[in-house]
């Protein structure tokens, strides 16, 4: 997997070679670049934004400078587009592009393709991700679809954000382009955003992880996916604290279950959104009967509060 990260600290993504994606770099799993995006100014002062169109406080990233840095890393011509400035919300959603282009080709809707994340084969189109807090918040079911992609630029925001027309002309492109949040909240730069990002993707790559198996039974994994349960190691007792005793019974069948369980009691104390999207049919007569005892009917398609 190439990934290129475009900021105005490349220098934050040292931190990268670092760890298990330092090892990833090394093994050539995957290749990271980060630029410096002051490499395509002009301008003695190599500035990169400019105040905001219509007033207020902070700056705005400049399309311009922005435009040849990822003109000449996607390998493209710059071209015009025809706009329609009357559309005011269009930040996030492929379908409602407005801008279009003679190269324009019909753009995927993120939420199509990651319906089908884990069927979904590598593919050498390069997919375009901008960090945005007003933007739909990144998932794992995104990390696993993008941990198909051969290509991913990654472009950091700073200031107010960048301008609003660079997602929307690449777009037009033809490229694949996403608008992602990490959470609700505002940070600085995209750059903490890129790293949060690029860890959960590129851990989900074959080959990248010493054991394969740690990443199939994780939280928000899999097509029913759950909280994981609780983890322990040793010792057996911890000042004080002793480990559930059917973990040191060495009845696979019996810690595979308590664990399930524990899993599911879990989900439905901080996460009952995910146990609203179980599959029903996806679920065995045990895990049927915790979810009974944890208040849900599971008689439907997908379990509802009673
Ligand atoms: N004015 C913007 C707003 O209120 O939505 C905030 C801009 S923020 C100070 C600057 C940059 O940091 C953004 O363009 C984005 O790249 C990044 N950023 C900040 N918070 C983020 C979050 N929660 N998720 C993803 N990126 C974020």
């Amino acid at each position: 997997m190439k990934i290129d990260i475009v900021s105005v600290f490349p220098e934050y993504f040292e931190v990268l070679n670092l760890s298990l994606l330092g090892k990833a770099q090394e093994k050539g799993l995957v290749e990271v670049t980060a630029h410096n995006l002051r490499d395509w100014t002009h301008d003695v002062h190599h500035s990169v934004d400019d105040t905001p169109v219509g007033g207020g406080a902070g700056m705005v990233m400049k399309p311009e400078v922005w435009s040849e840095c990822l003109d000449e890393l996607l390998h493209l011509e710059p071209t015009t587009v025809t706009y329609d400035s009357t559309v005011t919300c269009d930040s996030t959603a492929d379908a409602d592009d407005t801008a279009s282009a003679d190269t324009a080709k019909p753009a995927e809707s993120a939420t199509e393709i990651a319906a089908n994340a884990d069927t979904v084969p590598a593919t050498d189109r390069p997919v375009l991700i901008f960090p945005n807090p007003s933007a739909p918040l990144f998932t794992q079911q995104d990390a696993t679809e993008l941990s198909h992609a051969n290509h991913l630029l990654f472009g950091c925001g700073r200031y107010e954000g960048y301008d609003a027309r660079i997602p929307q002309y690449y777009r037009a492109q033809g490229v694949d382009v996403r608008e992602y949040s990490i959470g609700d909240y505002v940070l600085n730069g995209g750059e903490v955003a890129v790293s949060v990002m690029l860890e959960a993707i590129t851990r989900l790559l074959p080959g990248f992880m010493g054991n394969a198996a740690s990443i199939v039974e994780e939280s928000y994994t899999g097509e029913n996916a759950l909280l994981e349960h609780r983890q322990y190691t040793k010792p057996a007792d911890w000042r004080g604290i002793k480990v559930p005793d059917v973990l040191l019974s060495g009845d696979h069948a019996k810690v595979d279950r308590f664990r399930r369980d524990e899993a599911l009691a879990k989900t439905n104390e901080l996460r009952p959104d995910l146990i609203e999207a179980l599959d029903c049919s996806k679920l065995d007569k045990a895990d049927r009967k915790t979810l009974m005892a944890l208040g849900w009917e599971v008689s439907g398609t997908h379990p509802r509060q009673r």
